[in-house]
Protein backbone atom coordinates (compact mmCIF):
# COMPACT_ATOMS: atom_id res chain seq x y z
CA UNK A 1 0.00 0.00 0.00
CA UNK A 2 0.90 3.50 -0.69
CA UNK A 3 2.66 5.05 2.71
CA UNK A 4 1.37 8.90 3.34
CA UNK A 5 3.12 11.39 1.24
CA UNK A 6 4.25 14.88 1.63
CA UNK A 7 1.94 15.83 -1.72
CA UNK A 8 -2.02 15.67 -2.60
CA UNK A 9 -2.92 15.54 -6.51
CA UNK A 10 -5.45 18.51 -7.46
CA UNK A 11 -8.05 15.49 -7.63
CA UNK A 12 -11.10 16.43 -5.60
CA UNK A 13 -12.26 13.15 -5.03
CA UNK A 14 -9.64 10.10 -4.27
CA UNK A 15 -10.43 7.23 -6.66
CA UNK A 16 -10.23 3.59 -5.53
CA UNK A 17 -6.76 1.81 -5.15
CA UNK A 18 -6.07 0.25 -8.33
CA UNK A 19 -4.09 -3.31 -8.07
CA UNK A 20 -1.17 -3.97 -9.94
CA UNK A 21 1.62 -6.57 -9.58
CA UNK A 22 4.93 -5.25 -9.22
CA UNK A 23 8.23 -7.15 -9.83
CA UNK A 24 11.35 -5.72 -8.51
CA UNK A 25 13.58 -7.31 -11.19
CA UNK A 26 17.62 -8.18 -11.27
CA UNK A 27 20.41 -6.06 -11.01
CA UNK A 28 19.97 -2.50 -10.78
CA UNK A 29 16.06 -3.02 -10.54
CA UNK A 30 15.66 -3.52 -6.43
CA UNK A 31 17.13 0.01 -6.82
CA UNK A 32 15.26 1.45 -9.30
CA UNK A 33 11.71 -0.20 -8.19
CA UNK A 34 12.37 1.28 -5.19
CA UNK A 35 12.56 4.87 -6.24
CA UNK A 36 9.95 4.58 -8.57
CA UNK A 37 7.41 3.08 -5.79
CA UNK A 38 8.69 5.84 -3.77
CA UNK A 39 7.61 8.73 -6.01
CA UNK A 40 3.87 6.76 -6.68
CA UNK A 41 4.03 7.18 -3.20
CA UNK A 42 4.77 10.09 -2.87
CA UNK A 43 2.39 11.91 -5.25
CA UNK A 44 -0.38 9.43 -3.58
CA UNK A 45 -1.28 7.26 -7.05
CA UNK A 46 -4.31 5.23 -6.03
CA UNK A 47 -2.36 2.08 -6.04
CA UNK A 48 -2.07 -1.62 -4.32
CA UNK A 49 1.06 -3.38 -4.86
CA UNK A 50 0.90 -6.84 -5.48
CA UNK A 51 4.66 -7.96 -5.30
CA UNK A 52 5.74 -10.56 -7.23
CA UNK A 53 9.32 -12.69 -7.56
CA UNK A 54 10.26 -13.20 -11.44
CA UNK A 55 13.69 -13.29 -12.86
CA UNK A 56 17.28 -14.36 -11.99
CA UNK A 57 16.26 -16.02 -8.25
CA UNK A 58 13.46 -17.84 -10.23
CA UNK A 59 15.55 -19.32 -12.77
CA UNK A 60 18.15 -20.64 -10.16
CA UNK A 61 15.49 -22.57 -8.99
CA UNK A 62 14.85 -24.20 -12.11
CA UNK A 63 11.61 -22.12 -13.47
CA UNK A 64 13.06 -21.68 -16.92
CA UNK A 65 11.03 -19.47 -18.11
CA UNK A 66 11.76 -17.15 -14.84
CA UNK A 67 7.99 -17.07 -14.06
CA UNK A 68 6.58 -19.13 -10.79
CA UNK A 69 2.81 -20.39 -11.22
CA UNK A 70 2.21 -18.13 -8.09
CA UNK A 71 3.21 -14.82 -10.01
CA UNK A 72 1.58 -16.16 -13.26
CA UNK A 73 -1.66 -16.05 -11.33
CA UNK A 74 -0.60 -12.64 -9.64
CA UNK A 75 -0.05 -11.17 -13.29
CA UNK A 76 -3.47 -12.27 -14.68
CA UNK A 77 -5.15 -11.30 -11.75
CA UNK A 78 -4.41 -8.37 -11.48
CA UNK A 79 -3.89 -7.57 -15.16
CA UNK A 80 -1.02 -4.57 -14.79
CA UNK A 81 2.40 -5.79 -14.16
CA UNK A 82 5.03 -2.72 -13.40
CA UNK A 83 8.38 -4.68 -14.18
CA UNK A 84 11.90 -4.12 -13.10
CA UNK A 85 14.51 -5.43 -15.86
CA UNK A 86 15.54 -9.07 -15.57
CA UNK A 87 18.76 -10.47 -16.01
CA UNK A 88 18.22 -13.62 -18.76
CA UNK A 89 21.11 -15.94 -17.83
CA UNK A 90 23.18 -17.14 -20.78
CA UNK A 91 22.03 -20.71 -22.11
CA UNK A 92 21.25 -23.65 -20.00
CA UNK A 93 18.10 -23.16 -22.22
CA UNK A 94 16.81 -20.23 -20.42
CA UNK A 95 13.72 -18.88 -22.08
CA UNK A 96 13.45 -14.73 -22.48
CA UNK A 97 10.73 -13.62 -19.70
CA UNK A 98 9.51 -10.96 -21.89
CA UNK A 99 9.31 -13.09 -24.31
CA UNK A 100 7.57 -15.56 -22.73
CA UNK A 101 4.95 -12.92 -20.80
CA UNK A 102 4.37 -10.99 -24.77
CA UNK A 103 2.92 -14.37 -25.85
CA UNK A 104 1.51 -16.17 -23.41
CA UNK A 105 -0.08 -13.25 -22.39
CA UNK A 106 -1.03 -11.84 -25.91
CA UNK A 107 0.48 -8.22 -25.35
CA UNK A 108 0.68 -7.55 -29.21
CA UNK A 109 1.61 -4.39 -29.06
CA UNK A 110 4.83 -2.38 -27.55
CA UNK A 111 4.47 1.22 -27.71
CA UNK A 112 7.95 3.24 -27.17
CA UNK A 113 7.97 6.95 -26.62
CA UNK A 114 11.55 8.46 -26.99
CA UNK A 115 12.09 12.17 -26.98
CA UNK A 116 14.95 14.71 -27.12
CA UNK A 117 15.27 16.99 -23.83
CA UNK A 118 17.74 19.32 -25.02
CA UNK A 119 19.19 21.69 -23.56
CA UNK A 120 19.19 19.34 -20.96
CA UNK A 121 19.89 16.11 -22.14
CA UNK A 122 22.50 16.29 -25.09
CA UNK A 123 20.78 15.20 -28.29
CA UNK A 124 21.84 16.17 -31.76
CA UNK A 125 17.91 15.79 -32.62
CA UNK A 126 16.50 18.44 -30.21
CA UNK A 127 13.01 18.28 -32.35
CA UNK A 128 12.42 14.74 -31.95
CA UNK A 129 9.38 12.96 -30.09
CA UNK A 130 8.55 9.96 -31.90
CA UNK A 131 6.67 7.09 -30.82
CA UNK A 132 7.48 3.38 -32.35
CA UNK A 133 3.96 0.49 -32.14
CA UNK A 134 5.56 -2.26 -32.99
CA UNK A 135 3.83 -5.44 -33.44
CA UNK A 136 4.80 -7.94 -30.69
CA UNK A 137 3.89 -11.46 -31.23
CA UNK A 138 4.34 -12.45 -35.32
CA UNK A 139 6.93 -11.71 -37.69
CA UNK A 140 10.04 -13.92 -37.34
CA UNK A 141 8.94 -13.69 -33.61
CA UNK A 142 7.03 -16.92 -34.02
CA UNK A 143 9.89 -19.02 -33.39
CA UNK A 144 9.23 -21.33 -36.53
CA UNK A 145 12.66 -22.48 -37.57
CA UNK A 146 14.34 -25.93 -39.22
CA UNK A 147 16.96 -27.34 -41.05
CA UNK A 148 15.78 -30.09 -43.48
CA UNK A 149 19.11 -29.98 -45.72
CA UNK A 150 22.70 -29.51 -44.87
CA UNK A 151 23.19 -26.43 -46.51
CA UNK A 152 20.22 -24.62 -45.62
CA UNK A 153 18.25 -23.32 -42.66
CA UNK A 154 14.90 -21.79 -42.68
CA UNK A 155 12.40 -19.48 -40.86
CA UNK A 156 8.88 -19.43 -41.20
CA UNK A 157 7.67 -15.58 -41.46
CA UNK A 158 3.72 -15.37 -39.91
CA UNK A 159 1.74 -12.29 -40.79
CA UNK A 160 -1.79 -12.56 -40.14
CA UNK A 161 -5.02 -10.15 -41.32
CA UNK A 162 -6.28 -9.92 -37.57
CA UNK A 163 -2.73 -9.38 -36.06
CA UNK A 164 -1.84 -6.98 -38.84
CA UNK A 165 -5.12 -4.83 -37.72
CA UNK A 166 -5.07 -5.09 -34.46
CA UNK A 167 -1.60 -3.03 -34.52
CA UNK A 168 -2.21 -0.77 -37.01
CA UNK A 169 -5.28 0.20 -35.58
CA UNK A 170 -4.19 0.49 -32.18
CA UNK A 171 -1.92 3.21 -33.76
CA UNK A 172 -4.58 5.23 -35.09
CA UNK A 173 -6.31 5.37 -31.97
CA UNK A 174 -3.35 6.13 -30.02
CA UNK A 175 -2.73 9.22 -32.22
CA UNK A 176 -6.25 10.23 -32.03
CA UNK A 177 -6.00 9.71 -27.92
CA UNK A 178 -2.64 11.86 -27.91
CA UNK A 179 -3.35 14.31 -30.00
CA UNK A 180 -0.15 13.19 -32.87
CA UNK A 181 -1.13 13.99 -36.80
CA UNK A 182 0.49 11.11 -38.81
CA UNK A 183 1.50 7.65 -38.41
CA UNK A 184 3.73 6.32 -40.93
CA UNK A 185 3.97 2.37 -41.79
CA UNK A 186 7.31 0.61 -42.49
CA UNK A 187 7.20 -2.70 -44.07
CA UNK A 188 9.39 -4.09 -46.91
CA UNK A 189 6.42 -5.03 -49.25
CA UNK A 190 8.56 -4.22 -52.90
CA UNK A 191 10.16 -7.71 -51.82
CA UNK A 192 7.90 -9.24 -49.46
CA UNK A 193 4.65 -8.91 -51.33
CA UNK A 194 2.34 -11.43 -49.84
CA UNK A 195 3.57 -10.79 -45.96
CA UNK A 196 4.90 -7.22 -45.98
CA UNK A 197 2.03 -6.37 -48.26
CA UNK A 198 -0.77 -7.72 -46.23
CA UNK A 199 0.28 -5.70 -43.65
CA UNK A 200 0.62 -2.31 -46.07
CA UNK A 201 -2.47 -3.14 -47.72
CA UNK A 202 -4.18 -3.64 -43.89
CA UNK A 203 -2.70 -0.02 -43.38
CA UNK A 204 -4.46 1.51 -46.34
CA UNK A 205 -7.62 0.15 -45.17
CA UNK A 206 -7.45 1.59 -41.85
CA UNK A 207 -6.05 4.66 -42.50
CA UNK A 208 -9.18 5.58 -44.68
CA UNK A 209 -11.20 5.52 -41.34
CA UNK A 210 -9.06 7.79 -39.80
CA UNK A 211 -9.19 10.78 -41.85
CA UNK A 212 -8.50 13.35 -39.21
CA UNK A 213 -5.02 11.55 -39.47
CA UNK A 214 -2.49 12.04 -41.87
CA UNK A 215 -1.11 8.56 -43.25
CA UNK A 216 2.16 7.80 -45.25
CA UNK A 217 3.90 4.50 -45.99
CA UNK A 218 7.70 4.00 -46.32
CA UNK A 219 9.97 1.02 -47.40
CA UNK A 220 11.87 0.17 -44.32
CA UNK A 221 15.30 0.66 -44.67
CA UNK A 222 14.39 3.85 -46.20
CA UNK A 223 12.67 4.71 -43.54
CA UNK A 224 15.12 3.97 -40.84
CA UNK A 225 17.81 5.75 -42.36
CA UNK A 226 15.61 8.57 -42.39
CA UNK A 227 14.35 8.06 -38.56
CA UNK A 228 18.23 8.00 -37.83
CA UNK A 229 18.86 11.50 -39.66
CA UNK A 230 15.83 13.29 -39.39
CA UNK A 231 13.81 11.39 -36.55
CA UNK A 232 12.01 15.25 -35.73
CA UNK A 233 10.46 14.14 -39.35
CA UNK A 234 8.49 11.28 -37.71
CA UNK A 235 5.28 11.38 -35.56
CA UNK A 236 4.08 7.74 -34.82
CA UNK A 237 5.65 4.72 -36.94
CA UNK A 238 3.84 1.24 -36.89
CA UNK A 239 5.29 -1.64 -38.17
CA UNK A 240 6.33 -5.36 -37.84
CA UNK A 241 7.80 -6.99 -34.97
CA UNK A 242 11.69 -7.38 -36.15
CA UNK A 243 11.85 -3.89 -38.03
CA UNK A 244 9.92 -2.56 -34.61
CA UNK A 245 12.38 -4.18 -32.45
CA UNK A 246 15.73 -2.43 -34.54
CA UNK A 247 13.80 0.84 -34.92
CA UNK A 248 12.72 1.50 -31.51
CA UNK A 249 16.73 1.20 -30.50
CA UNK A 250 17.70 3.48 -33.45
CA UNK A 251 14.87 6.14 -32.34
CA UNK A 252 16.34 5.70 -28.30
CA UNK A 253 20.02 5.81 -29.40
CA UNK A 254 19.71 8.91 -31.76
CA UNK A 255 17.39 10.99 -29.26
CA UNK A 256 20.63 10.44 -26.62
CA UNK A 257 18.30 9.24 -24.05
CA UNK A 258 18.18 5.35 -23.63
CA UNK A 259 18.14 5.72 -20.22
CA UNK A 260 15.35 7.90 -19.47
CA UNK A 261 12.78 5.80 -21.82
CA UNK A 262 9.73 3.47 -21.02
CA UNK A 263 8.37 0.91 -22.58
CA UNK A 264 4.63 -0.45 -22.82
CA UNK A 265 3.40 -3.82 -23.84
CA UNK A 266 0.07 -3.97 -23.85
CA UNK A 267 -3.03 -6.60 -24.87
CA UNK A 268 -6.43 -7.15 -24.06
CA UNK A 269 -6.16 -8.41 -21.20
CA UNK A 270 -2.84 -7.35 -19.06
CA UNK A 271 -0.36 -4.76 -19.76
CA UNK A 272 2.91 -4.72 -18.62
CA UNK A 273 5.27 -1.27 -18.12
CA UNK A 274 8.68 -1.14 -17.49
CA UNK A 275 12.68 0.89 -18.72
CA UNK A 276 13.53 -0.27 -22.05
CA UNK A 277 17.25 -0.83 -20.70
CA UNK A 278 18.37 -3.89 -19.04
CA UNK A 279 19.11 -4.56 -15.55
CA UNK A 280 22.88 -3.25 -15.44
CA UNK A 281 24.83 -5.47 -13.68
CA UNK A 282 28.01 -3.46 -13.96
CA UNK A 283 26.49 -1.30 -11.60
CA UNK A 284 24.14 -2.64 -9.72
CA UNK A 285 24.05 -2.15 -5.73
CA UNK A 286 25.82 1.10 -6.18
CA UNK A 287 23.46 4.16 -5.93
CA UNK A 288 23.69 5.30 -9.35
CA UNK A 289 21.57 3.58 -11.66
CA UNK A 290 18.99 6.33 -13.09
CA UNK A 291 15.44 5.35 -12.22
CA UNK A 292 14.12 7.70 -15.23
CA UNK A 293 13.64 4.68 -18.11
CA UNK A 294 10.96 2.96 -15.33
CA UNK A 295 9.51 6.18 -14.41
CA UNK A 296 8.44 6.94 -17.61
CA UNK A 297 7.61 2.94 -18.00
CA UNK A 298 4.92 4.05 -14.92
CA UNK A 299 4.01 6.97 -16.02
CA UNK A 300 2.42 5.70 -19.00
CA UNK A 301 1.06 2.91 -16.75
CA UNK A 302 -1.21 5.51 -14.82
CA UNK A 303 -2.77 6.50 -18.29
CA UNK A 304 -3.29 3.10 -18.87
CA UNK A 305 -4.99 3.03 -15.69
CA UNK A 306 -7.02 5.93 -16.24
CA UNK A 307 -5.18 8.10 -13.60
CA UNK A 308 -3.84 10.41 -16.37
CA UNK A 309 -3.77 13.68 -13.82
CA UNK A 310 -1.22 11.30 -11.49
CA UNK A 311 0.98 10.38 -14.78
CA UNK A 312 1.06 14.21 -15.72
CA UNK A 313 2.35 15.56 -12.18
CA UNK A 314 4.71 12.59 -12.05
CA UNK A 315 6.19 13.41 -15.51
CA UNK A 316 6.03 17.28 -14.95
CA UNK A 317 8.57 17.08 -11.86
CA UNK A 318 10.37 14.69 -13.42
CA UNK A 319 11.00 17.31 -16.46
CA UNK A 320 11.26 19.94 -13.88
CA UNK A 321 14.26 18.17 -12.14
CA UNK A 322 15.92 17.47 -15.36
CA UNK A 323 15.88 21.15 -16.03
CA UNK A 324 17.15 22.52 -13.07
CA UNK A 325 19.94 20.50 -14.03
CA UNK A 326 19.54 18.00 -11.27
CA UNK A 327 21.02 14.61 -12.99
CA UNK A 328 22.63 10.73 -12.67
CA UNK A 329 25.92 10.21 -13.94
CA UNK A 330 24.75 8.46 -17.43
CA UNK A 331 23.38 11.85 -18.25
CA UNK A 332 25.68 14.47 -16.15
CA UNK A 333 27.45 16.51 -18.31
CA UNK A 334 29.87 19.27 -16.89
CA UNK A 335 28.29 22.93 -18.45
CA UNK A 336 25.00 21.27 -18.56
CA UNK A 337 23.75 19.63 -15.53
CA UNK A 338 24.24 21.33 -12.28
CA UNK A 339 24.58 18.91 -10.17
CA UNK A 340 25.52 14.88 -9.93
CA UNK A 341 22.84 12.30 -7.86
CA UNK A 342 22.63 8.71 -7.40
CA UNK A 343 19.37 7.26 -7.61
CA UNK A 344 17.86 8.23 -4.20
CA UNK A 345 18.93 12.06 -4.42
CA UNK A 346 17.46 12.23 -8.21
CA UNK A 347 14.11 10.46 -6.77
CA UNK A 348 14.23 12.75 -3.59
CA UNK A 349 14.33 15.62 -6.23
CA UNK A 350 11.71 14.68 -8.02
CA UNK A 351 9.25 13.90 -5.10
CA UNK A 352 10.21 17.31 -4.46
CA UNK A 353 9.12 18.88 -7.01
CA UNK A 354 5.58 17.01 -7.43
CA UNK A 355 3.15 20.00 -8.36
CA UNK A 356 5.85 21.84 -10.41
CA UNK A 357 6.04 22.46 -13.63
CA UNK A 358 9.03 22.59 -16.52
CA UNK A 359 9.39 26.48 -18.08
CA UNK A 360 11.86 25.83 -21.12
CA UNK A 361 10.43 21.48 -21.63
CA UNK A 362 6.95 21.34 -22.76
CA UNK A 363 4.70 20.33 -19.57
CA UNK A 364 3.43 16.63 -20.43
CA UNK A 365 -0.61 16.65 -20.68
CA UNK A 366 -2.49 13.95 -20.12
CA UNK A 367 -5.99 12.18 -21.33
CA UNK A 368 -7.23 8.80 -19.79
CA UNK A 369 -6.33 6.82 -23.01
CA UNK A 370 -7.31 3.20 -22.38
CA UNK A 371 -7.25 2.22 -25.77
CA UNK A 372 -9.54 -1.28 -26.75
CA UNK A 373 -9.04 -2.09 -29.91
CA UNK A 374 -10.38 -5.49 -31.40
CA UNK A 375 -9.75 -7.00 -35.31
CA UNK A 376 -13.12 -7.21 -37.35
CA UNK A 377 -13.88 -10.45 -38.74
CA UNK A 378 -12.29 -12.10 -42.03
CA UNK A 379 -14.26 -11.43 -44.64
CA UNK A 380 -15.37 -15.45 -46.55
CA UNK A 381 -13.59 -16.50 -49.94
CA UNK A 382 -13.11 -18.67 -52.11
CA UNK A 383 -9.90 -20.64 -51.56
CA UNK A 384 -9.12 -22.96 -54.42
CA UNK A 385 -6.34 -25.10 -54.16
CA UNK A 386 -3.73 -24.73 -57.66
CA UNK A 387 -0.67 -26.64 -57.26
CA UNK A 388 1.91 -27.36 -55.06
CA UNK A 389 5.45 -26.48 -54.19
CA UNK A 390 7.72 -29.71 -53.16
CA UNK A 391 10.70 -29.17 -51.07
CA UNK A 392 13.71 -31.67 -52.08
CA UNK A 393 16.66 -32.44 -50.78
CA UNK A 394 19.23 -33.70 -53.68
CA UNK A 395 22.81 -33.00 -53.53
CA UNK A 396 24.37 -34.81 -56.37
CA UNK A 397 27.61 -34.21 -57.93
CA UNK A 398 27.36 -31.54 -59.81
CA UNK A 399 23.89 -30.67 -59.20
CA UNK A 400 22.81 -30.21 -62.55
CA UNK A 401 19.12 -28.45 -62.23
CA UNK A 402 18.54 -29.95 -65.70
CA UNK A 403 19.62 -33.52 -63.66
CA UNK A 404 16.83 -33.00 -61.35
CA UNK A 405 14.11 -31.40 -63.54
CA UNK A 406 14.24 -34.30 -65.90
CA UNK A 407 13.96 -36.97 -63.60
CA UNK A 408 11.14 -34.73 -61.27
CA UNK A 409 9.10 -34.64 -64.66
CA UNK A 410 9.46 -38.11 -65.42
CA UNK A 411 8.26 -39.25 -61.95
CA UNK A 412 5.48 -36.70 -61.79
CA UNK A 413 4.27 -37.49 -65.58
CA UNK A 414 3.25 -41.40 -64.03
CA UNK A 415 0.38 -39.70 -62.01
CA UNK A 416 -0.69 -36.44 -64.27
CA UNK A 417 1.66 -33.54 -62.45
CA UNK A 418 3.45 -31.59 -64.39
CA UNK A 419 7.03 -30.14 -63.16
CA UNK A 420 6.42 -26.10 -63.69
CA UNK A 421 10.18 -24.93 -62.47
CA UNK A 422 12.43 -25.40 -59.67
CA UNK A 423 13.82 -22.57 -57.91
CA UNK A 424 16.92 -22.48 -55.86
CA UNK A 425 17.04 -20.15 -52.96
CA UNK A 426 14.30 -18.55 -54.85
CA UNK A 427 15.87 -18.23 -58.31
CA UNK A 428 14.19 -20.34 -61.34
CA UNK A 429 17.18 -22.74 -62.35
CA UNK A 430 15.21 -25.06 -63.96
CA UNK A 431 13.83 -24.94 -66.96
CA UNK A 432 16.36 -22.46 -68.59
CA UNK A 433 18.49 -21.44 -65.78
CA UNK A 434 21.52 -19.36 -65.55
CA UNK A 435 25.07 -21.41 -65.14
CA UNK A 436 25.91 -18.83 -63.46
CA UNK A 437 23.10 -18.73 -60.45
CA UNK A 438 24.78 -20.95 -57.19
CA UNK A 439 22.89 -23.53 -55.80
CA UNK A 440 22.75 -25.21 -52.45
CA UNK A 441 21.12 -28.76 -51.43
CA UNK A 442 17.43 -27.49 -51.31
CA UNK A 443 15.37 -27.28 -54.36
CA UNK A 444 12.00 -25.77 -54.24
CA UNK A 445 9.89 -27.75 -57.20
CA UNK A 446 6.54 -26.23 -58.34
CA UNK A 447 3.96 -28.40 -60.06
CA UNK A 448 1.12 -27.55 -61.48
CA UNK A 449 -1.63 -30.79 -62.35
CA UNK A 450 -2.22 -31.56 -66.06
CA UNK A 451 -5.38 -31.84 -66.57
CA UNK A 452 -7.27 -29.85 -63.76
CA UNK A 453 -7.87 -26.66 -63.11
CA UNK A 454 -8.48 -27.22 -58.93
CA UNK A 455 -7.34 -29.92 -57.57
CA UNK A 456 -7.53 -32.48 -54.43
CA UNK A 457 -6.03 -33.27 -51.49
CA UNK A 458 -6.32 -37.21 -53.13
CA UNK A 459 -4.00 -35.85 -56.05
CA UNK A 460 -1.58 -33.91 -54.33
CA UNK A 461 -0.89 -37.47 -51.84
CA UNK A 462 -0.50 -39.01 -55.35
CA UNK A 463 2.22 -36.69 -56.87
CA UNK A 464 4.13 -37.28 -53.35
CA UNK A 465 3.67 -40.96 -53.69
CA UNK A 466 5.45 -40.98 -57.19
CA UNK A 467 8.32 -38.66 -56.05
CA UNK A 468 8.63 -41.45 -52.96
CA UNK A 469 8.85 -44.34 -54.82
CA UNK A 470 10.97 -42.50 -57.55
CA UNK A 471 13.25 -42.36 -54.33
CA UNK A 472 13.28 -38.21 -54.07
CA UNK A 473 13.82 -36.82 -50.55
CA UNK A 474 10.50 -35.04 -49.92
CA UNK A 475 11.53 -32.28 -47.13
CA UNK A 476 8.30 -30.37 -47.46
CA UNK A 477 5.75 -29.05 -49.11
CA UNK A 478 3.72 -25.59 -49.70
CA UNK A 479 -0.04 -25.72 -51.52
CA UNK A 480 -0.70 -23.15 -53.86
CA UNK A 481 -4.19 -21.32 -53.54
CA UNK A 482 -5.88 -18.61 -54.95
CA UNK A 483 -8.25 -16.65 -52.59
CA UNK A 484 -11.33 -15.06 -55.08
CA UNK A 485 -9.32 -15.75 -57.93
CA UNK A 486 -6.17 -13.68 -56.52
CA UNK A 487 -2.95 -15.69 -56.13
CA UNK A 488 -1.52 -16.15 -52.73
CA UNK A 489 1.71 -17.27 -53.53
CA UNK A 490 5.14 -15.93 -55.52
CA UNK A 491 6.30 -16.59 -58.07
CA UNK A 492 10.04 -17.63 -58.82
CA UNK A 493 12.62 -15.39 -59.62
CA UNK A 494 12.64 -15.32 -63.26
CA UNK A 495 9.34 -16.93 -63.70
P1 LIG B 1 21.73 -2.75 -20.10
O1 LIG B 1 20.69 -1.85 -20.65
O2 LIG B 1 21.43 -3.41 -18.82
O3 LIG B 1 23.09 -1.90 -19.92
C1 LIG B 1 23.75 -1.23 -20.98
C2 LIG B 1 24.60 -0.07 -20.41
O4 LIG B 1 23.73 0.97 -19.98
C3 LIG B 1 25.42 -0.47 -19.20
O5 LIG B 1 26.65 0.21 -19.23
C4 LIG B 1 24.59 0.02 -18.03
O6 LIG B 1 25.36 0.37 -16.89
C5 LIG B 1 23.91 1.26 -18.61
N1 LIG B 1 22.59 1.47 -18.00
C6 LIG B 1 21.45 0.77 -18.28
N2 LIG B 1 20.43 1.22 -17.54
C7 LIG B 1 20.92 2.23 -16.80
C8 LIG B 1 20.34 3.10 -15.84
N3 LIG B 1 19.03 3.01 -15.50
N4 LIG B 1 21.13 4.03 -15.24
C9 LIG B 1 22.41 4.13 -15.59
N5 LIG B 1 23.03 3.36 -16.50
C10 LIG B 1 22.29 2.40 -17.09
O7 LIG B 1 22.07 -3.81 -21.23
P2 LIG B 1 22.94 -5.15 -21.16
O8 LIG B 1 24.17 -4.92 -20.33
O9 LIG B 1 23.08 -5.59 -22.57
O10 LIG B 1 22.01 -6.21 -20.43
C11 LIG B 1 22.14 -6.58 -19.06
C12 LIG B 1 21.07 -7.61 -18.73
O11 LIG B 1 19.78 -7.03 -18.87
C13 LIG B 1 21.08 -8.86 -19.61
O12 LIG B 1 20.87 -10.01 -18.80
C14 LIG B 1 19.90 -8.66 -20.54
O13 LIG B 1 19.35 -9.89 -20.95
C15 LIG B 1 18.95 -7.91 -19.62
N6 LIG B 1 17.93 -7.08 -20.32
C16 LIG B 1 16.70 -7.05 -19.76
C17 LIG B 1 15.72 -6.25 -20.32
C18 LIG B 1 14.37 -6.25 -19.68
O14 LIG B 1 14.17 -6.85 -18.63
N7 LIG B 1 13.40 -5.58 -20.29
C19 LIG B 1 15.99 -5.46 -21.43
C20 LIG B 1 17.29 -5.48 -21.97
C21 LIG B 1 18.27 -6.30 -21.39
Amino acid sequence: MPASAPFASDTNSTPPPLPIAVAYGDGIGPEITTAVLRILDAANAPLNYDVIDIGKAAYERGVTSGIPDDAWEAIRQNKVLLKGPITTPQGGGYKSLNVTLRKALSMFANVRQVKAYTPFVDSDHPEMDVVVIRENEEDLYAGIEHQQTREVAQILKLVTRPGSERIIRYAFEYARAHGRDKVTCMTKDNIMKHTDGLFHQVFEEVAEEYPDIEADHLIIDIGAARVAAQPEQFDVIVTLNLYGDILSDITAQVAGSVGLAGSANIGSDVAMFEAVHGSAPDIAGQGIANPSGMLMGATKMLVHLGVADMAQTIENAWLKTLEDGIHTADVYREGISERKVGTEAFTDAVIERLGEEPVTLSPVRYQPARIQVEPSPTPAQEKVLRGIDVFIDWDESGRDPDVIGQGLNEAAATVDWILKMITNRGVKVYPDGLPETFWTDHWRCRFLPADADSISFDRVLDLLGALHEAEWDVIKTEHLYTFDGRRAYSLGQGE
